[in-house]
């Protein structure tokens, strides 16, 4: 099946022929880029399509996506899931967040190559970008896939929310245990669980998840704490 059938079918998402275009040019890229910067071991098409793309278009079973609403992903990697956010709705500003100088440059290769208006990238870590006054407070979501367990990703991505927005982390078959290991965190920070909502892409098996986590109130100002202390001392 086309990107455009299947986003359509599974998540009600429209995509023109521009993006569905801009959907090949970024596979093109992730092909040649992954020869120089290691960014994926996913590279055949099908499987890019949908373990990369339908599975970071699935967030939009986490929180409504809005005209206008700022959303953040954090650790975005080679961009999942924030850049097929940025494809599908041009009209959200997307920030994709990452540590490592070399996976930006691919990044900004590609909102380049594409001519995306929404997206823009932020070469920083978490425990830094949530203590910028123009970064922390300031996201309706916030999103990361494959970046830490929860109780120490609550920490990179709480700060970050607007009170009143969304945290979204992607997970595997361990949600629900990390989730239940994360009240301490979800206290401290000023979250509340909203629920587990299982995704089930074509043709893989196992299930995925989406923690979504709504900020209740504002973080309190030691949090995050400095650089590599989240995952070392979870809350
Ligand atoms: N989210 C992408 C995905 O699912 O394909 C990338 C996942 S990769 C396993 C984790 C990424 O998070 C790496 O690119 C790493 O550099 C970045 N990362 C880890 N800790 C981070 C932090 N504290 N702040 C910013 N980026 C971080």
């Amino acid at each position: 099946m086309s990107i455009a059938a299947e986003a359509a079918d599974l998540f009600g998402i429209t995509l023109d022929a521009r993006q569905v275009a801009q959907f090949d040019q970024y596979t093109q890229a992730l092909v040649e880029w992954n020869e120089r910067v290691n960014l994926t071991a996913i590279l055949e098409p099908d499987a890019v399509r949908v373990r990369h793309y339908l599975d970071s278009l699935s967030i939009v079973k986490g929180t409504p996506i809005k005209a206008g609403m700022r959303l953040i992903d954090v650790g975005t990697g080679a961009g999942f899931p924030g850049l097929p956010l940025a494809i599908a709705f041009p009209e959200v500003h997307v920030t994709l967040m990452e540590a490592t100088g070399k996976k930006v440059a691919f990044l900004d290769h590609v909102i380049q190559t594409l001519s995306l208006q929404n997206a823009r990238t932020l070469n920083a870590r978490a425990e830094e970008a949530g203590h910028i006054s123009h970064h922390r407070a300031r996201y309706d979501a916030v999103l990361a896939r494959a970046v830490a367990r929860l109780p120490a990703l609550l920490e990179y991505l709480l700060p970050l929310a607007k009170v009143g927005g969304r945290c979204i982390a992607m997970k595997g078959t361990t949600a629900e245990e990390e989730t239940a290991d994360s009240k301490n965190a979800l206290q401290i920070l000023g979250g509340r669980l909203v629920k587990i909502e299982a995704v089930q892409l074509p043709d893989v098996p196992e299930a995925h998840y989406l923690v979504v986590v709504e900020k209740t109130e504002a973080t309190p100002a030691p949090y995050p704490r400095k650089p590599g202390m989240p995952t070392k001392k979870p809350l």
